[in-house]
C-alpha cells in the first residue's frame, strides 16, 4: 500500500514539475493519459455527406459496386493537425490514439442505418513485411476503439496482402486500381464464418478507395454478402 501511494505521489510531483503535454502542439494537458488535448481533438474538420470528397467516393464505389456504404468522421488536410495524429499512431508507436479515434467512428457508427447488424471487423492488412518493420497495424487499433463501443468483434488476419505494393501516394486513380490489384487474399480457414455476412473494412485514410474495392471485391468472391468501409478520414 505504502509504494502505491508513493507511486501516485511521485507521479504528481512529476506531472507538477514536468506536466504531461499534448503530443501535437505540445500545449500542457490537463488528463494525464491522453496524449492529444481537446482543442487539437477539435481542430480536425468533420465531413459532412455534401463535401465534394465525400460525395466522389460515394459515387465510386456506387459505380463499382463492391462497397455498399461507408463512414468517415474528418476530412484530412495536408499540414494539418489530424496529420499529426495519424502520423503519431502509424510512425510513432502511439498505439492509444488509434483507439480513441476508434471510438471516435464507433459513436458514428451507432447513429448510421449503414451499420445496423454487421457482423465482424476487418482491419485492411499490412504487408507482412512492414508489419514486422512497423510492429502493428494501426487498423487493428482503429477496431478495438470501434469494438468497445459497437460491442463488433474484430478478426484479424482474413485479408492478406499477397503480394508487396508500392507506395500509393504518387499515384493517379487508374494506377492506383492496377497497383493493388490481385493484392489481397482471403485466409481459407476464415471462408466458413464469412458466408452470408456483413462485414466492415477498417482503414485509416481513405483517398480512392481503390485497397478497400480491391479487398471487398475478394470477400465477395469469399461469400461475404455485404461489405461496408469505415476510416478515421477521406483523404481529397
Ligand atoms: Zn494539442
Amino acid at each position: 500500500v505504502l509504494s502505491t501511494v508513493a507511486k501516485a505521489v511521485a507521479a504528481s510531483v512529476r506531472d507538477f514539475i514536468y506536466p504531461p503535454l499534448c503530443f501535437v502542439c505540445e500545449a500542457p494537458t490537463v488528463v494525464a493519459d491522453r496524449r492529444v488535448c481537446d482543442e487539437c481533438w477539435s481542430s480536425f474538420r468533420p465531413v459532412s455527406v455534401d463535401d465534394p470528397v465525400w460525395v466522389e467516393l460515394r459515387d465510386r464505389f456506387g459505380r463499382d459496386g463492391a462497397v455498399s456504404g461507408f463512414l468517415s468522421c474528418y476530412v484530412f488536410e495536408k499540414e494539418g493537425r489530424l496529420q499529426d495524429v495519424i502520423h503519431l499512431l502509424k510512425y510513432r508507436g502511439i498505439k492509444s490514439i488509434g483507439t480513441m479515434l476508434g471510438r471516435e467512428i464507433g459513436r458514428r457508427m451507432l447513429e448510421d442505418p449503414t451499420f445496423v447488424g454487421v457482423d465482424y471487423l476487418l482491419p485492411v492488412p499490412l504487408h507482412a513485411l512492414k508489419q514486422r518493420e512497423r510492429g502493428y497495424n494501426q487498423s487493428e487499433f482503429l477496431c478495438r476503439g470501434i469494438g468497445e463501443v459497437t460491442a463488433i468483434p474484430m478478426l484479424v488476419d482474413v485479408v492478406r496482402r499477397s503480394r508487396y505494393t508500392e507506395s500509393q501516394t504518387q499515384l493517379s486513380l487508374d494506377e492506383r486500381r492496377e497497383n493493388v490489384r490481385g493484392a489481397f487474399e482471403i485466409s481459407p480457414k476464415f471462408k466458413p464464418s464469412l458466408e452470408g455476412r456483413t462485414v466492415i473494412l477498417v482503414d485509416d485514410v481513405i483517398t480512392t478507395g481503390s485497397t478497400i474495392t480491391a479487398c471487398a471485391r475478394e470477400l465477395k468472391i469469399a461469400g461475404v454478402e455485404k461489405v461496408v468501409a469505415a476510416s478515421v478520414a477521406l483523404a481529397p
